[in-house]
């Protein structure tokens, strides 16, 4: 499926929405195209194209929140596929303070971590044991989850999102 990342009037990414939905926007003058995609919404009489990239002519205003909704993709994305304990390839999700001993499921709680690191840490806290973490976890940016949001990311959407190409 096609996705539109949609920016605000500001540049920032705002959202990832379906291909359908970004071609609308522009359709219906409430966005302008920055970057095509190479797909088109066809009807009977016209062919609208689908913007890979589009940014809204009005401007939304979005409250930044520690809420955001906790995904094993955001997760990873945020830490780089990393492993905070030891910095290797990360397959699982470790809550700092585990959860039988009242940690949290918040972003301050959760890292990527290895299943060598997540077995050896178990349920025991990072003061009982010779292991720390490489950097406090903290929510992410806005552009990371939107990065999380799609399968791969669009070439175009790269400079938005400011996110590294693994390839
Ligand atoms: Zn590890």
């Amino acid at each position: 499926m096609v996705r539109s990342l949609v920016l605000n009037a500001t540049n920032e990414p705002l959202s990832v929405v379906p291909g359908r939905r970004g071609a609308l926007l522009v359709f219906e003058q409430k966005a302008d195209i920055v970057h095509e995609s190479e797909h088109a919404l066809h009807s009977e009489r016209a062919a609208l194209p689908i913007p890979s990239v589009l940014r809204l002519r009005y401007y939304v205003h979005v409250p930044y929140t520690n809420s955001r909704a906790i995904s094993r993709r955001a997760v990873f994305a945020r830490d780089g596929h990393r492993c905070q304990y030891c910095g290797g390839h990360a397959d699982s999700i470790d809550h700092v303070t585990p959860r039988s001993r009242g940690g949290a499921n918040t972003w301050d709680n959760v890292v990527a971590a290895c299943r060598p690191c997540n077995t050896r840490k178990r349920d025991r806290l990072l003061s009982e044991l010779p292991m720390g973490l490489r950097r406090a976890p903290e929510a992410p940016s806005r552009a990371t989850l939107l990065t999380a949001a799609a399968p791969v990311v669009p070439d175009p959407w790269v400079p938005y999102l400011h996110v590294r190409r693994s390839a």
